[in-house]
């Protein structure tokens, strides 16, 4: 059946679709890697915390830096080697806090944090899926300084894919923490909330963690009846998003709502109602007569609620 709506050409999902191939066979070859970063056409992105280094340039913003564009800012916190495009390698640098200083002072640099570089459209979706790697682990590395084990500092290893404990000989891995982000719904209606940090008029899916011990399934209806007091039955899963604030991977699901019943679960939300498909294709399309939005591309959840109002998704 096709739908009423039709929001135009989709848009890219923000951080996704990565086009480097990771080489994760060359990640336990040093030698390899000194290869690969000593080729002129090795290129890194600069991470410093939340900010990311970007060039100024007459046609836009550049995150790639050649390795003579590195050598003044002394050596780095951490270099993670993040995977190759047509052959060249890509790195994800840590800056160290003297590095961040040098580049605020230089009018050609922007330090800039991620999500406004995707907000503002800044960088193509190549650069931002990519950046989402690099910043994702070197997060984690910047948490793992000190082995969970035995409290011992830790050391680098595997082209920063695994960092080693010296003291008790702990192997740990860049982990990714499992976020479910879904929309219930029943009878051409979807429940939203607005959450505490939402700016004004914005509502999107409700969402949290996977618990331990726990289902996708069994996690979506748990934080939907949680958070908005709906009962739900089935869950279709729809897709997946890398969302590096800090390492999260967003798992979008749609679920079939078996109450109608809100009930608010205030320390968690604002606010939680229905929404029909005509309210919300005009939340996406920015032209709700009171004002209320969506989520961008960029997220996730603006793919789960395009994909609900113009594919007419229902349970049987
Ligand atoms: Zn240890």
């Amino acid at each position: 059946m096709s739908s009423r709506f039709d929001l135009g050409p989709p848009p890219r999902l923000g951080f996704a679709g990565s086009r480097l191939e990771r080489a994760a066979d060359r990640r336990a070859d040093p030698a390899a890697l000194a290869a690969l970063a000593s080729d002129p056409r090795s290129r890194s992105y600069l991470i410093g915390g939340e900010v990311v280094a970007l060039k100024k340039t007459p046609s836009g913003h550049d995150p790639l830096f050649a390795a003579a564009e590195t050598r003044d800012l002394g050596d780095p916190a951490e270099v993670a080697f993040i995977g190759l495009l047509d052959g060249a390698a890509r790195f994800a640098v840590a800056l160290a806090p003297s590095a961040i200083a040098m580049l605020q002072a230089r009018s050609d640099i922007e330090l800039i944090d991620l999500r406004s570089i995707a907000v503002r459209g800044l960088l193509a979706g190549d650069h931002l899926s990519a950046l989402a790697e690099s910043k994702a682990l070197i997060n984690w590395h910047a948490r793992h300084r000190f082995c969970p084990n035995c409290g011992a500092a830790t050391r680098l290893v595997e082209g920063g894919w695994r960092r080693d404990c010296p003291v008790c000989r702990a192997l740990h891995f860049p982990r990714t923490d499992p976020v479910v982000i879904m929309l219930a719904i029943e009878g051409g209606r979807c429940v939203l909330g607005r959450s505490h940090r939402f700016q004004s008029g914005m509502w999107s899916c409700l969402a949290g963690y996977v618990e331990p011990g726990e289902t996708i399934e069994e996690a979506v209806r748990r934080e939907t009846r949680e958070e908005a007091g709906i009962v739900c039955g089935r869950v279709a899963y729809f897709a997946s998003q890398p969302w590096p604030f800090p390492m999260s991977l967003m798992i979008g699901c749609y679920a079939q709502a078996r109450s109608r019943e809100i009930v608010i679960d205030r320390t968690e939300l604002d606010d939680a109602r229905w929404f029909d498909r005509e309210e919300v294709a005009l939340m996406l399309l920015g032209r709700h007569p009171d004002g209320l939005t969506a989520p961008l591309p960029i997220a996730i959840a603006h793919h789960i609620l395009r994909a609900w109002v113009e594919k007419d998704i229902e349970f049987d």
